[in-house]
């Protein structure tokens, strides 16, 4: 069969990205079909009236230095693999928290600094956070070590734990452990234990006790070693540096291109057909779009339909893109915040707001005296089912409740609603429209207990078909897809008989 390519991606985000370009670098033909005109999905970004908005993801792991082979710092890895340059600003703090009675919390760069301020509110609890945070760093220590490749591949799972015995059997009784039960055995005090919920939440948006203790000890350890950093000219800038890197090597990523159709054929994925009608094949294909899209909508097969319930399905997000006169930000003000007002609602739809202002750290996003700004609160579509998308009753409710997120912000930033100079706001209708998400879900989780390793890996239950990005292990976050790209391209260049090597 003459084939269009090696290899079909369904979908420029970071986990198809990724997958595309370390096969392509390998010397497989690969081919990613992206619905937008620009790539990144969640971790895009787009201009408008001189600002450079973060659609989605603006705190980034895996740009640090990598002194280990490891599977952090992978986008440095990655990088120099493909010989492409991304600047990147550190960030002195991964995120600034606001919690109700006046407690707030830096997490710095430099760990002592950062357990020190805890310390310093929870002075009787100053063993409990030692224990718990070098619990997590641990797990940072293990997987700091072990290259990182497929858990569906035998030969890598044999090389791995030929060297490395010892911390495989640790890492993988960790698997059966939760952040939160964990922050139980040595923590007792109930305002401590919600900000670590909060310290899950950021990211996993989840409690703790829901939260995997693999993936707390990835992200909230590593931001004390390779740490977090945004690359010059916003997130935007991965996804485009991910696009050159497959061009470079011969590869093609083409926009415009709604995928309608994964084609089966005896059980098997052979290509896929374009909603105007073009028809490609492939060896294999690689879908980056949710579990639920991939096999509820581009699977025609409905005996691979995937139930909502098979996993927890992740809220949404309504999001707001301002832009703001610069005097509104103090000096020294961080780049990321989270706000609590209210433990008992910080789960709740619109109950945390996330916020960040990139161009505290990087100048270049925003026009001079100005400052861009992001914020976003967890949202459902069913909260805007009764509106029409364009009607004016549509746009009045989501500047009523876009005013009155700016106006709970206030208390970090006094001033906000007068500043707004520019604003964009953005339903889980949008996020939906945007990524083809289902439902405009943040992804698929595991239910609180279900150990780690039960994410679905990158093979399907389709041969031939694979999957990539947040429906995927280890699951959400831009370090994470990149993770899950990592893997899915050493299962399929091995299994095509050409292996990459090890970043
Ligand atoms: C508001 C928000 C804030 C976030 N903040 C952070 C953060 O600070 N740090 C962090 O690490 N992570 C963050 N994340 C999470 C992170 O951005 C995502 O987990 C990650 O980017 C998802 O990558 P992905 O590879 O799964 O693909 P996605 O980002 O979902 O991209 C999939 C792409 O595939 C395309 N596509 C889908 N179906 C088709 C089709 N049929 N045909 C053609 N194209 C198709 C879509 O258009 C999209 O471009 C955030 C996410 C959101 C929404």
């Amino acid at each position: 069969m003459a084939y269009s390519s090696d290899i079909i991606v369904i979908g420029s985000g970071i986990g198809g990205l990724t997958a595309a370009a370390l096969l392509q670098e390998r010397g497989f033909s690969t081919l990613t079909f992206e619905k937008n005109s620009y790539p990144g999905g969640s971790c895009a970004a787009f201009k408008h009236k001189g600002y450079t908005f973060d659609a989605g993801a603006s705190v980034f792991y895996g740009f640090g230095e990598d002194k280990s082979s490891g599977t952090l710092n992978m986008h440095t890895r990655i990088f120099r693999k493909l010989g492409i340059d991304v600047p990147v600003i550190s960030d002195p703090v991964q995120i600034h928290f606001h919690m109700p009675d006046g407690f707030d919390i830096p997490a710095y760069y430099e760990k002592e600094k950062f357990l020190g301020t805890l310390m310093e509110r929870f002075p009787n609890e100053k063993e409990g956070i030692v224990a718990f945070y070098k619990e997590l760093g641990s797990v940072h220590d293990i997987l700091s070590s072990l290259p990182p490749g497929s858990l569906e591949d035998p030969i890598h799972i044999l090389n791995v734990g030929s060297r490395h015995l010892g911390k495989i059997l640790s890492l993988a009784l960790k698997t059966f452990q939760s952040m939160g039960k964990s922050a139980r055995k040595y923590i007792k005090d109930e305002e401590l234990l919600k900000f670590i919920d909060m310290e899950a939440y950021s990211w996993a948006v989840q409690d703790a006790v829901s939260t995997p203790l693999v993936n707390a000890g990835i992200c909230l350890a590593d931001r004390h070693h390779g740490g977090i950093n945004y690359p010059v000219g916003g997130a935007g800038v991965i996804p485009a540096a991910l696009c050159d890197g497959i061009k470079k090597f011969g590869g093609a990523v083409e926009f415009g291109c709604d995928v309608e159709e994964i084609l089966l054929r005896n059980g098997r994925a052979i290509g896929v057909r374009l909603s105007n009608g073009d028809v490609h094949t492939a060896k294999a294909v690689i879908s980056n779009a949710t579990v639920w899209d991939t096999f509820n909508r581009l699977v025609k097969d409905a005996r691979y339909n995937v139930s909502e319930t098979k996993f927890l399905r992740a809220p949404s997000w309504f999001q707001l893109y301002l832009g703001v006169d610069a005097g509104v930000i103090p000096e020294g003000f961080h780049m990321h915040h989270i706000l609590v007002d209210d433990w008992a609602r910080y789960n709740e739809p619109g109950g945390t707001i996330y916020f960040s202002a990139p161009s505290v750290l990087d100048p270049t996003v925003a026009p001079e005296g100005k400052h861009v700004v992001h914020a976003f609160v967890t949202d459902e579509v069913d909260h805007w089912k009764t509106y029409q998308r364009g009607e004016e009753k549509y746009k009045q409710a989501k500047e009523r409740y876009g005013a009155s997120v700016i106006r709970r912000t206030e208390k970090i930033l006094p001033g906000l609603s007068d500043a707004v100079e520019v604003k964009i706001f953005a339903t889980p209708f949008t996020h939906e429209r945007y990524l083809n998400r289902y439902k405009g879900s943040y992804g698929p989780l595991l239910y609180p207990g279900q150990n780690v390793l039960l994410k679905p890996q990158n093979r399907t239950v389709v041969k031939d078909l694979y999957a990539v990005g947040d429906s995927t292990f280890p699951g959400q976050g831009v370090i994470a897809v990149t993770y899950s790209g990592v893997s899915c391209a050493s299962y399929i260049a091995r299994k095509l008989g050409n292996p990459l090597s090890y970043l």
